[in-house]
């Protein structure tokens, strides 16, 4: 029955009482971006830009990058689209950007650190994205930055953003930013938390290691309370604060970050179905509620298993 129901969802994501929250979906070129329109994706939560560059030697240029970008607004005419800047490093070198060799990449130059080493990376990229959203006909589109992990990056990224007409916004991932929430929020427009990384860096735990899959739920109440400062700085700023991490694909968790005041989902866009069919099981009430028991959870499983208990108990 469950199944049936999966495939019968349609969009918009919304509670059993009505209340929308966005399911987006995660993208990475113009081919998932059309892909993700014809599933029921609502728009791009997470334009992942450094993924077209994984084999790029050379910088392309700013014609070449708004012509790529340009595909993925075009998949969503009229639609919210989030280009998030090259978050090249880590897990994900682009050759003509990652020139370090470092000892820890996850704590080393990547994401908007990259304009460090390579000046004018990102200000010709926040060019070739307003120049491809200016063709589309897209008023006015979001931009966010990753890794972000100071306010005067915060500040400097939404003055390079205002002025080209871009929407500034910043991901939460980097711990500081949680616990500075207010004061990173009322620099940008939006906030996107990054929940595999958040949890990578508020657990100290590699996010790729195996071994370590326990610490790198986003399960742990730590994270989840990390989410909640953001949600609520977001909450008193009258400000939208999105999910785009693997957290958002998880049915339940879903219920349980709208509970916390989180206002979109971005997922990989197979998963929305699923999430879109367990938020319209629930009123915006009980999310709350199974919010607010899970934030006062000891650990993970604690954690999954009440909201389990408190999200498909019938009532
Ligand atoms: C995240 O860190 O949760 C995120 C969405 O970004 P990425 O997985 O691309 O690092
Ligand atoms: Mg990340």
């Amino acid at each position: 029955r469950r199944r049936e129901a999966v495939r019968a969802w349609r969009a918009p994501g919304r509670t059993a009482d009505g209340t929308e929250v966005q399911l987006l979906a995660n993208v990475q070129d113009g081919a998932t971006a059309r892909k993700a329109v014809e599933g029921q994706a609502d728009g791009v939560g997470l334009f992942r830009t450094e993924l077209c560059f994984l084999s790029a030697q050379t910088e392309p240029s700013v014609d070449e990058q708004a012509r790529i970008y340009g595909e993925v607004f075009a998949a969503f005419p009229g639609r919210k689209v989030v280009v998030r800047t090259l978050d090249a490093g880590s897990d994900k070198p682009v050759p003509f950007a990652n020139h370090e060799d470092e000892n820890n990449p996850a704590l080393g130059v990547r994401g908007i650190r990259l304009n460090w080493t390579n000046p004018g990376l990102l200000d010709r990229q926040l060019d070739a994205i307003a120049e491809a959203a200016r063709q589309a006909g897209v008023a006015t589109p979001w931009v966010m930055a990753p890794m972000v992990a100071t306010i005067d990056e915060a500040y400097e990224f939404a003055g390079a953003c205002r002025g080209r007409g871009l929407k500034p916004g910043i991901m939460v991932e980097v711990p500081s930013v949680a616990v500075m929430a207010d004061e990173f929020i009322a620099e940008v427009d939006f906030f996107s938390i990054g929940t595999n990384d958040l949890t990578q860096y508020v657990m100290a735990a590699d996010r790729l290691s195996s071994p370590l899959a326990a610490l790198t739920t986003p399960w742990q109440p730590a994270v989840l309370r990390m989410v909640s400062m953001a949600a609520e700085a977001g909450r008193r700023a009258g400000k939208p604060v999105g999910v785009c991490g693997e957290a958002a694909a998880d049915p339940l968790l879903a219920c349980v970050l709208a509970g916390l005041g989180i206002t979109s989902l971005s997922m990989a866009e197979a998963a929305i179905p699923a999430v879109g069919v367990q938020l319209a099981s629930v009123t915006m009430d009980r999310c709350r509620d199974a919010a607010r028991q899970v934030l006062a959870a000891r650990n993970a499983p604690d954690a999954k298993r009440l909201a389990a208990s408190l999200l498909t108990a019938s009532r």
